[in-house]
């Protein structure tokens, strides 16, 4: 039996060393116990990198499905990096109204978050810093590079910058990080809709490959915010690298130098910039931030004290801000 859609018993394992998430029922051959985890939704299975597995389909979730759906969903599973736009479903002869509402029905997320998690997962899997082999991918070009010899990884390598990928766990959920030798150039939700387009910018700021490797700050990260997340830690010292145009940069720092505990509107940061009118642009530099959490766009807030916009949703951005300053927080509401 598959587990019923909407059914509080379901869940989902994930085999961490293929990097596939499964219904209860598929796995025949048990896994060992250090080689499963488990997930109560897709979304949540996707969220940690995993993709879905070919033979029991737990996207189709035991549940009948229309079948230009079922098709859509084998046309992904076979061609994970795919983008499939609103036109083409139409020549699919598919309703996209349709099909957004059967994602949000049965997985609450949107047929593009789908695409977006199968291309990312595909690519970068459920890498949680040097659990699995290196492998070196190109995003930007969408290429994989498997199977080469050490020496050719070795020259690849050597020809651009690698910027090292990885999973790090919050109890805010999982986030991918990225790391070149400078430091930490990307901290980010791995379900924010930016992430796509900020692998590509730091691929291209860096002239880098993406690689799922290891990173000395990554360990380093890890610790930090575990202690921030425990309350134990006020400031970060993990080294950041953050290449933007002159404005970009300018606004990033202003954020840093808000302290801990603290917040300040989009107009009081313009006003510190010397740049009063120029709130728009501002804000729209905060939404480019690629370190998440350590250069402090969450401490941005409405003038009026509201919570307003954040890549990795307001509710992150209300735990975040509670969690520095509870007597904050009751202002904002
Ligand atoms: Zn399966």
């Amino acid at each position: 039996m598959h587990p019923k859609k909407n059914d509080p018993e379901a869940f989902y394992v994930g085999v961490i060393s293929s990097g596939v998430f499964n219904t209860a029922s598929c796995l025949s051959k048990k896994p060992l116990k250090e080689n499963m985890v488990f997930f109560s939704s897709t979304k949540e299975a996707l969220d940690y990198g995993y993709r879905p597995c070919l033979l029991c389909r737990p996207m189709l979730n035991g549940e009948p499905a229309p079948d230009k759906i079922e098709e859509l969903l084998s046309e992904i599973d076979h061609n994970p990096m795919t983008k499939i736009k609103d036109a083409d479903l139409l020549n699919m002869d598919m309703d996209p109204d349709k099909v957004r509402r059967w994602f949000q029905k049965h997985h609450q997320i949107t047929f593009q978050d789908y695409l977006r998690y199968q291309r990312i997962n595909h690519l970068f899997g459920n890498i949680l810093h040097d659990l699995h082999p290196k492998v070196h991918r190109s995003y930007h070009m969408g290429e994989i590079v498997h199977g080469v010899s050490e020496e050719e990884k070795n020259n690849l390598i050597e020809a651009k910058t690698a910027i090292s990928i990885c999973r790090i766990d919050t109890p805010i959920g999982p986030m991918l990080a990225g790391a070149v030798d400078e430091g930490i150039c990307l901290l980010e939700f791995t379900d924010r809709r930016m992430l796509e387009k900020q692998l590509e910018t730091i691929e291209k700021r860096f002239n880098a490959v993406l690689t799922t490797g290891e990173s000395p700050h990554f360990e380093k990260l890890q610790v930090e915010l575990n202690e921030y997340f425990d309350g134990k830690r006020k400031d970060f010292t993990v080294p950041i690298a953050y290449p933007g145009s002159p404005f970009q940069v300018k606004v990033w720092e202003s954020l840093l130098d808000i302290p801990f505990g603290q917040s300040r509107s989009y107009k009081e940061q313009s006003i510190f910039l010397n740049n009063p009118k120029a709130i728009r642009a501002v804000a729209h530099a905060n939404g480019e931030n690629r370190i998440a959490i350590l250069i402090p766009c969450h401490r941005i807030i409405g003038s009026n004290g509201e919570l307003v916009g954040y890549g990795g949703g307001l509710w992150r951005k209300q735990f975040l801000l509670e969690l520095e300053n509870p007597s904050q927080i009751s202002l904002a509401f």
